[in-house]
């Protein structure tokens, strides 16, 4: 059944062991392994979740109410919505968050569900996405926080190389290290977890740079891509193609490579360029926008070439192989890619 993404759970699983043990090894006690590309895929997460991770994480509610048979802490990466608290509260272990009046919104749930809500509080070191940002944070908002009966600050941390494209650096993170040294000396608490980013963070392991004192990562790309996103670097020993997207070709036919006649705009209201190569092989897919952004896939084969695509048509330029009608093309996904297919439900899901 075409199109589908090929997911193979071996290395999925391989990829897992060899980070979080890398991670292990250099004081990093916990790791979230953030499933939200997986738009709940349930082989997927099991695998991970019997791979080394400490936490699953995941940035929608409904894919954590999917997991709440997993007996590991359930942690909700994206900000909470105050309407989904009660939810929250429910399925989740543990939240990110950044807004005091979210956070009381929690303990309102957490005490009605007679229970206690573990939160790590947020703070921007620059790259302007969530967070509380570093001028702004003082002792108030924490004292705040630890006054409340049915919410435990479980600690601090940051998100990097989300908006504005910061690569975190040993100084950056310690920033961070310093927070949870004035906060634990203020007010004589520890704090569990200081959590230090995103696979983007992940270089600074890898180098040995990570400040003393961050213990906790949330790896999403780095596990499902095996590729770090600091400086875009595959990780040698670590699978890219765990997941594999694959579709057939249901026309082939020689063709110009220049449409004949007035040129207006395409289905999305574009207007096309064309080069003139002759007549080339021109292959047509059934892969289409509704399925995939085609800038964020690459065939395998690399003879091959991504002429342009429509909702439910890709067209390529396949002169220079021998594929024939009713072949099937391999793809290779970016984490923009795979979110897509993942998420959509005409790209089947097989596991092998
Ligand atoms: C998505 C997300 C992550 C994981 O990012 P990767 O780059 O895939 O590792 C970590 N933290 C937060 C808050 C996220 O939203």
């Amino acid at each position: 059944m075409y199109p589908h993404i090929r997911i193979d759970l071996n290395k999925l699983a391989f990829n897992t062991k060899i980070l979080t043990n890398r991670c292990k090894q250099k004081g990093i006690n916990t790791i979230f392994g953030v499933t939200k590309v997986l738009a709940g895929d349930m082989e997927s997460v099991d695998t991970m979740v019997n791979s080394g991770i400490t936490h699953i994480a995941d940035s929608r509610i409904e894919n954590l109410a999917k997991f709440k048979d997993y007996s590991m802490p359930k942690v909700l990466l994206r900000l909470p919505m105050q309407n989904e608290a009660d939810e929250v509260v429910k399925y989740a272990n543990l939240s990110l968050n950044s807004e005091l009046s979210t956070i009381n919104c929690l303990n309102t749930s957490a005490k009605r569900q007679n229970s206690v809500h573990e939160v790590i509080l947020m703070i921007d070191l620059g790259d302007l996405r969530e967070g509380i940002w570093f001028k702004d944070f003082n002792m108030d908002t924490i004292e705040q926080i630890i006054n409340l009966n049915h919410i435990k600050l479980k600690g601090i941390g940051t998100n990097l190389t989300c908006y504005g494209g910061i690569i975190p650096t040993t100084e950056t993170l310690e920033q961070l290290v310093e927070f949870k040294h004035k906060i634990e000396d203020t007010f004589n608490i520890t704090l569990d977890i200081i959590s230090g980013g995103n696979t983007s963070s992940l270089h600074l392991v890898l180098i040995d740079k990570m400040p003393c004192g961050i213990n906790n990562l949330r790896l999403g790309e780095g596990i499902v891509l095996g590729r770090e996103t600091a400086y875009l670097e595959d990780l040698a020993d670590l699978h890219q193609d765990v997941f594999e997207l694959k579709a057939q070709i249901i026309e082939l036919k020689e063709k110009p490579s220049v449409p004949i006649g007035e040129i207006g705009v395409d289905a999305f209201g574009k207007k096309p360029i064309f080069t003139d190569k002759g007549t080339i092989k021109r292959a047509i897919v059934a892969l289409g926008k509704q399925d995939v952004d085609p800038d964020h896939i690459k065939p395998q084969n690399e003879s091959i070439e991504i002429l342009g695509s429509s909702s439910d048509h890709l067209i390529l330029d396949v002169t220079r192989t021998d594929l024939n009608l009713g072949g099937i093309v391999t793809f290779n996904v970016d984490y923009g890619g795979l979110l897509q297919v993942m998420t959509s439900p005409y790209v089947k899901k097989v596991h092998v």
